[in-house]
């Protein structure tokens, strides 16, 4: 499995939970919803990273984080 694509749906809490286990992908701007970093798809074809990525979507308390794999 690999993940291709990242997006994150309305409902975000800002917990700050996926920055915090993949900044290289995940922002959280102060007082806002978190967003995919610019150009994060780089960063997918690093394993580690795309091992935290599912982490954080599988950890999101409102599971908002999606992913596209194949
Ligand atoms: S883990 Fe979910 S709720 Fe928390 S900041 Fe990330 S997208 Fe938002």
């Amino acid at each position: 499995m690999t993940i291709r694509r990242v997006w994150i749906e309305e409902g975000c809490i800002s917990c700050n939970l996926c920055e915090d286990l993949a900044a290289e992908v995940f922002e959280v701007p102060a007082g806002g919803e978190s967003r995919t970093r610019k150009g994060y798809e780089r960063q997918l074809e690093n394993l580690d990273t795309q091992e935290r990525v599912q982490e954080a979507a599988d950890s999101c308390p409102v599971e908002v984080i999606q992913v596209e794999d194949d």
